[in-house]
């Protein structure tokens, strides 16, 4: 193939689930005017992972870039707000035995100051209030099943993201995509053609034969079959560092009147943890947790008894899952996007995130005009740091828990796979240093802010134990006073039922 992308008139997008359907979706708005040819192909008979509920708020601009408002897809994915996530039970110490992740924004900045500014004389071992929950606005909002959408009377504004029926988000991309020409193919590949230089030439199918194209988009989920199994691209497992490689999920209902929750809570059990989702129309739920401690049965038993359904025929779904990432996304003329490139457990629902940094990061070199070794390696390099980037702050979360219950819980926190960065953080925060400067040092390969990693490390109280008075010239921050604002914030922001039931009704 040609380095030009002006050679590239037909693309071929193998694999309809999420990842396939946002490519799919985006390259369709992007290109489908400028004559492109752009086909999905997806088996019937093998299934798409129908898991995948919670997004980043960087899924906002997934939509606006498409054109698409929340009124058009919300309802119709049965969608929610998040405000945030709650983290119950990784901790025991006492005050910190569960913590929020926020999305913040401006509404937030008078309280992070303040939020830091204790924290960091916590962390100097003074007797200061540094739990991060008293100090963000959207944990105040999703406490009082609140949306992150201002009432019409202010301006007010705080990030958010979304929850989702992952099935029929793929569904509504489907018909958006299709919309704008592109074409949709049922088929299995059952084997993959390459030219004699080594690019993808096609794809051999029952039904259609060989589908040929300039260009592969590889969505075919843990299977892999252009990235791994045909061009050989090697997997780099993070099993080492993360233990979880199966979930189980099954739905429970929930009411129909009262506060609908905005936030997504993910609760330690005994063998990994428990995400619990609210839709619409029901809670998603699900156990993510390590094969190595603890087996598919007891696992199914210990959710259904953690969800009050042990005596329920609801039925599970059990899922494998292979955690870590493609040494490279982009190989030759084949962009893998999704599962099929790497996934990271679900902790903090990131999955969406990665598949739509990864198209961003190709279509803009693109449009830029070659693709040339040089941009290859660029998208490449980015997404490797994304990846590694996300990896290190889902490994805080098991590296900080202080539970004595299982071994697997122990066996996390000893852990002494630790990257660089992760050391460094430790380091600097163990001995009371000046980590927003390491934080700031790091940023080319952070993925998360350093409010998120204050709030990690605070919330979970990794803090000297015995400390002292401050010094009465030092400023400390009353969570009271804190608090008492996230509150009055409460009040400019609509309820979360309220809001989706009319942007269902309009
Ligand atoms: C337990 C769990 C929880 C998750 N939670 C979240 C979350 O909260 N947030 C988030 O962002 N992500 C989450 N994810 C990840 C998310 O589900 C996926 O990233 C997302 O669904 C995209 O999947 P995919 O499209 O890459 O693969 P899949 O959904 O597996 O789709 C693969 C597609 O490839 C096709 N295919 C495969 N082989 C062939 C073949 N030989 N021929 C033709 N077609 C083929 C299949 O038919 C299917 O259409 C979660 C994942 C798991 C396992």
């Amino acid at each position: 193939m040609s380095e030009q992308p002006s050679s590239v008139k037909k693309i071929l997008i193998v694999g309809g689930g999420t990842a396939g359907w946002m490519a799919a979706a985006m390259f369709a708005n992007a290109w489908a005017e400028r004559g492109i040819e752009i086909t999905l192909l997806e088996s019937r008979t093998i299934g798409t992972i129908g898991v995948g509920e919670g997004s980043t708020p960087k899924m906002r601009r997934f939509f606006d870039g498409l054109g698409v408002s929340e009124a058009e897809w919300m309802p119709a994915c049965n969608a929610t707000y998040k405000c945030g996530i709650r983290f119950p039970d990784w901790s025991t110490r006492k005050g910190f035995r569960s913590y929020y992740h926020p999305f913040f924004s401006h509404s937030d900045d008078a309280s992070i100051r303040a939020f830091f500014q204790n924290v960091t004389l916590r962390n100097r071992n003074f007797d200061v209030h540094g739990h991060p929950d008293a100090f963000f606005v959207s944990n105040a909002l999703a406490q009082h099943g609140r949306a992150p959408i201002a009432n019409q009377s202010t301006d007010y504004t705080t990030d958010y993201a979304y929850h989702f029926d992952a099935s029929l988000i793929g569904e509504f991309l489907a018909d958006y995509a299709r919309a704008r020409g592109v074409e949709h193919l049922y088929d299995t590949v059952s084997e993959v053609v390459r030219h004699e230089n080594g690019d993808v030439a096609a794809v051999e199918t029952a039904e259609h034969g060989a589908v040929s194209a300039d260009f592969f988009i590889d969505c075919t989920g843990f299977a892999s079959v252009l990235i791994g199994k045909t061009l050989g691209v090697g997997f780099q497992s993070y099993q080492d560092v993360l233990f979880n490689d199966r979930a189980v999920a099954m739905p429970t209902p929930h009411e129909d009147t009262g506060k609908l929750a905005s936030e997504t809570v993910s609760r330690a059990l005994k063998h990994g943890w428990a995400w619990k989702i609210p839709l619409t129309n029901r809670y998603g739920n699900g156990y993510v947790y390590s094969s190595q401690f603890v087996n598919e049965n007891d696992a199914e038993h210990e959710l259904r008894e953690h969800l009050g359904l042990l005596d329920s025929d609801v039925e599970a779904r059990h899922l494998k899952m292979r955690v870590g990432r493609t040494e490279r996304c982009w190989e030759r003329n084949c962009l893998a996007v999704g599962l099929s490139q790497g996934f990271i457990e679900p902790l903090e629902a990131t999955a969406l995130m990665v598949v739509q940094d990864t198209l961003e990061n190709f279509m803009q070199r693109f449009e830029q005009g070659g693709f040339t070794p040089r941009y290859r390696a660029d998208v490449n390099e980015k997404i490797n740091l994304i990846f590694d980037g996300i990896k290190n702050y889902i490994f805080m979360h098991y590296k900080l828990n202080t539970r004595d219950d299982t071994e697997y819980w122990l066996a996390n926190r000893k852990n002494q796979n630790i990257s660089a960065d992760v050391a460094r953080v430790l380091k600097v925060w163990d001995k009371g240093g000046d980590l927003l400067t390491e934080l700031r040092e790091q940023a080319g390969r952070m993925v998360y802010s350093p409010t998120s990693w204050y709030c990690i490390l605070a919330g979970m109280g990794r803090f000297p134990r015995k400390p002292k008075k401050p010094k009465a010239n030092v400023q400390v921050y009353d969570p009271a006073d804190a608090r008492q604002y996230c509150e009055s914030m409460v009040e400019h922001f609509s309820d979360h039922r309220a809001v989706l039931e009319q942007m269902a009704n309009t």
